[in-house]
């Protein structure tokens, strides 16, 4: 009975210095006091949500630019519309696989049935994901992620942005309704699904320049003699540029470059009947110059 009385009395003392202590025993009481860190709000989930909403929408407006009245332009702008849950890296409600992963390890990529996040994010936003860099535009299948660049106005422009937007949604669409399961780089399924792709490139621009890009096409591959697939050189590259508001930067002039070398092919290919298996064998031929 003695022996708790001390312990009781012990516990009274140590209350009240504690109790003093934290009424201004210290004397900085009426000092703003630091919040710790693991206490602090890491976002805010309004703020965040309303951000992801606008770039949403700012994607939109980009995309019915870049397509126009094209109808499987409109099918994609539609489906982004459905189905893209835009997400950042601060959000963790919004996405937790994007803020845990790889960090915990688990892997876990939630099933998000028909739908599929868009990440916009820089090369070292993506680093956190151990994605590789290939391309500011580029959709991970195995993730159901499309990664978009961020602050994309100021490296694009507008049209060449919402095209390059519309070839990655036409590898997502295709992945999500199943058009596409898993395929390997460089092989024959991977090959129809970018003939897809730069097919809808290929008219979007055309349609932007009012036929004038097929046009000056046909006249620069017209000089080819046929039987090989071309590299286009700096002077007809110059030529296609001119249809287009000039280059924003390097990343730009390589997918304009790119696009352009499979556009002349692709025209090639027309012009000596070699149908959908001779654009197939010109996009193997530029994927392996491109991979070397
Ligand atoms: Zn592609």
């Amino acid at each position: 009975m003695k022996r708790n009385t001390v312990v009781f009395t012990a516990i009274c003392i140590l209350a009240g210095l504690v109790l003093i202590v934290s009424i201004g025993g210290s004397g900085k009481a009426d000092q703003p006091q630091p919040v710790s860190k693991s206490s602090a709000p890491q976002y805010d989930v309004e703020k965040e949500l309303a951000r992801a909403q606008k770039t949403k929408l700012w994607h939109k407006k980009l995309l019915d630019e870049a397509v126009g009245g094209d109808e499987e332009g409109k099918m994609l702008t539609s489906f982004m519309m459905d189905k893209a849950q835009f997400v950042t890296k601060t959000g963790r409600m919004l996405n937790p696989l994007i803020i845990t992963y790889p960090s915990k390890g688990n892997g876990a990529i939630p099933d998000i049935n028909s739908g599929f996040r868009v990440y916009p994010s820089s090369f070292g936003d993506r680093r956190h994901l151990r994605v590789r860099e290939l391309a500011n535009w580029q959709f991970e299948p195995d993730r159901n992620l499309l990664m978009i660049p961020s602050r994309l106005e100021w490296t694009y422009t507008r049209l060449w942005a919402g095209v390059i937007f519309a070839h990655e949604l036409r590898h997502v669409y295709d992945k999500v309704t199943g058009l596409e399961q898993r395929s390997r780089l460089g092989s024959e399924v991977w090959l129809l699904g970018e003939m897809r792709a730069y097919t809808l490139e290929i008219r979007l621009l055309n349609l932007a320049t009012n036929g004038k890009f097929a046009k000056e096409l046909e006249k620069l591959s017209s000089s080819y003699a046929g039987g090989k697939w071309i590299w286009p050189t700096d002077a007809e590259v110059m030529q296609l540029n001119k249809l287009f508001k000039s280059i924003q930067s390097k990343s730009e002039r390589f997918t304009r470059n790119t696009l352009y070398m499979v556009a002349l092919n692709f025209t090639l290919a027309e012009q000596h009947s070699l149908g959908e298996a001779g654009k197939r064998q010109a996009l193997s031929f530029i994927h392996k110059m491109n991979s070397r």
